[in-house]
């Protein structure tokens, strides 16, 4: 793999008896959290779904936070763990096969901004809190008419005393029903061009903060329009510089790059899916006898193995101190539209059950499939979609000409 590196990488990578020993551990935890998953859950994003997926999150979210697990990769000072990506890594391909919903939404992002552009006083006051689960996070940044061009969001923070007084409209505020504070990306300077007169708020949701629920397409609750009607931040709560929230979000971003949660996830979903195959006859052969079935489930299991692979590559790039931006986009396509692929193989090869949705009892695999073919094409976009990240290899990596 070299999407940007001139000359090639020579890469040297095993995992360490230290590393081994760290998946040993988070193997057993979440094997273990695992056997007290609501009746019937299917893991991916069904956690801020319902309130008995909820109760689960937070139940384990508490345990790995006691662990000190949350925050693997923050200097030993902030109350980490001081390991690198790998470990991180680790963690997240752990968790998400045995889909235990181990980490907080959103946390990393604000803990990483506050970590590199914070004061003293933010980092004592707000580490802590994050690290040990006390805050769950809702994330305001997307407008109704800024997503991919982040940068043109319209939202205004203007100064009032000791606060800033915001305004405006956020979207797809996810899981942000479940949250008690949110981060929030404001204008406030209007002249400065686009993403230099923006601030990066941190604030207790109150007064002047509406969620609204935003049902998606398999009737859900997970998103939310949020309305902000002159919501009042302490000045204190303006994290890094006046101007300069756009390096701070940044900093979120770049901090945990290598994604491993789709491959990792989807590679568990596919596991299902071989199983369903040799155990279910169609016109009385097994499903898994079929030549083409059995072609397809060969193709994805070697496109999941190649996803993992690039995962652990990108995370020891970044642990080498090497860019990865251009990985990270390649890797972040790859693996989210290969969950895509999954998930309608599946429904394929399950015909018209696998359309059935997971409160019947018809549903096959308790409607994993179903409820994935719906999601994965979120996936797709959170993050980056995937016309963004090819536009980042084409013009970063492969130095195409922009049009
Ligand atoms: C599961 C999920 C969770 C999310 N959670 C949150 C959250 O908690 N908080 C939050 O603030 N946001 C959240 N989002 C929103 C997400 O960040 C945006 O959806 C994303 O940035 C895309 O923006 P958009 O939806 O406005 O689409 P647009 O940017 O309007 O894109 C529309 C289409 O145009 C394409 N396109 C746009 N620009 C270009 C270009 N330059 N070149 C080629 N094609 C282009 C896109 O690829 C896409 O196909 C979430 C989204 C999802 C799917």
């Amino acid at each position: 793999m070299n999407l940007c590196m001139e000359g090639g990488v020579k890469m040297d990578f095993r995992f360490t008896p230290e590393q081994e020993a760290l998946r040993k551990e988070f193997t057993e935890f979440c094997k273990e959290e695992a056997k007290s998953a609501p009746e019937g859950w299917i893991g991916g994003l069904a956690a801020e779904e319902t309130d008995e997926g909820w109760a689960y999150h937070q139940s384990v979210v508490k345990k790995v936070a006691a662990k000190g697990w949350l925050c693997l990769p923050w200097p030993e000072e902030y109350g980490g763990k001081g390991h690198g990506p790998v470990e991180q890594l680790i963690f997240n391909e752990v968790m998400a096969y045995y889909r235990v919903p181990a980490i907080p939404f959103h946390f990393m992002t604000v803990a990483a901004g506050i970590m590199v552009y914070g004061t003293e006083e933010q980092k004592k006051e707000w580490l802590p809190k994050i690290a040990r689960a006390e805050i769950n996070w809702a994330e305001g940044l997307s407008e109704p008419n800024a997503g991919s061009d982040l940068a043109s969001l319209t939202t205004t923070a203007v100064a009032d005393g000791a606060h800033y007084v915001i305004n405006g409209q956020k979207v797809w505020t996810s899981g942000a029903h479940r949250a008690d504070h949110i981060f929030i990306l404001a204008r406030t300077d209007p002249n400065e061009p686009r993403h230099k007169g923006l601030t990066f708020f941190i604030n207790k949701i109150g007064p002047g903060i509406e969620f609204r629920p935003l049902i998606f397409m398999n009737g859900s609750h997970f998103y939310n329009e949020t309305f902000i009607d002159d919501f009042r931040v302490p000045r204190e709560n303006v994290v890094g510089k006046v101007n300069q929230g756009w390096y701070v979000m940044m900093a979120g971003r770049n901090f945990a790059r290598a994604n491993i949660a789709f491959a990792a996830g989807g590679k568990r979903d596919l596991e299902d899916l071989i199983e369903y195959c040799k155990e279910t006859q169609e016109g009385g052969e097994i499903l898994a006898k079929k030549a083409l079935v059995r072609h397809r489930l060969v193709e994805l299991a070697i496109d999941f193995e190649a996803a993992l692979k690039f995962a652990y590559y990108i995370a020891w790039l970044q642990s080498k101190g090497k860019d990865i931006a251009v990985e990270a986009a390649a890797c972040g396509y790859y693996a989210s539209e290969l969950n895509l692929r999954l998930a309608n193989t599946a429904i394929e090869i399950m015909g018209l059950y696998g359309t059935v949705t997971r409160e019947s009892n018809w549903a096959p695999l308790c409607g994993k499939f179903q409820d994935l073919c719906q999601w994965s094409s979120g996936f797709t976009i959170a993050g980056g979609t995937t016309e963004i990240r090819k536009n980042i290899i084409a013009w970063q990596g492969l130095k195409l000409p922009r049009d």
